[in-house]
């Protein structure tokens, strides 16, 4: 456990996969892209880590390579989805919704807003950027947030 990070959990709804990591901030993002909304039956709430991810349970990961550069991971049993991952990376987007204690979560941005359809509303107050803005703000560093349309 690293002195900086904070250690988050989460598990799948039947519990046989777990997963555990050191994160550097517990800011929620919100991809409202068509592929997140149909793979997580709404906007794909998503904490990003990148790091050392220790899982248990791994045998019941199932993997679906949704792009060239991303994969979708869920529960082989349960169908849960469990996180978003780049592909040959370190990074990922753990589901919010998977994580044990979500009491210090922070809902800070949401992308694809161009994307989300009509029926439904955030009153949070975050930081909004379409796909193209946020794939050009983000091209330089955090790739994993241009891909997440994949
Ligand atoms: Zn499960
Ligand atoms: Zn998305």
């Amino acid at each position: 456990m690293g002195t900086a990070g904070k250690t988050v959990s989460g598990r799948c709804l039947c519990g046989a996969v777990t997963f555990s990591a050191d994160v550097a901030k517990h800011d929620v993002d919100v991809c409202h892209c068509s592929m997140c909304r149909r793979w997580s039956a709404g906007p794909f709430m998503g904490l990003m880590h990148e790091g050392e991810v220790v899982f248990g349970g791994a045998e019941n990961i199932g993997v679906y390579k949704s792009s060239d550069w991303g994969e979708r991971a869920f529960c082989k049993l349960c169908g849960t989805p469990l996180y978003w991952h780049l592909s040959g990376s370190d990074t990922y987007s753990f589901s919010a919704g998977a994580l044990d204690d979500q009491s210090g979560l922070r809902f800070t941005m949401e992308i694809f807003v161009d994307e989300k359809p009509a029926f439904y509303e955030f009153a949070n107050d975050t930081l909004r950027l379409t796909g193209a803005e946020a794939m050009a703000a983000l091209a330089g560093g955090a790739k994993s947030e241009e891909a997440r349309d994949g």
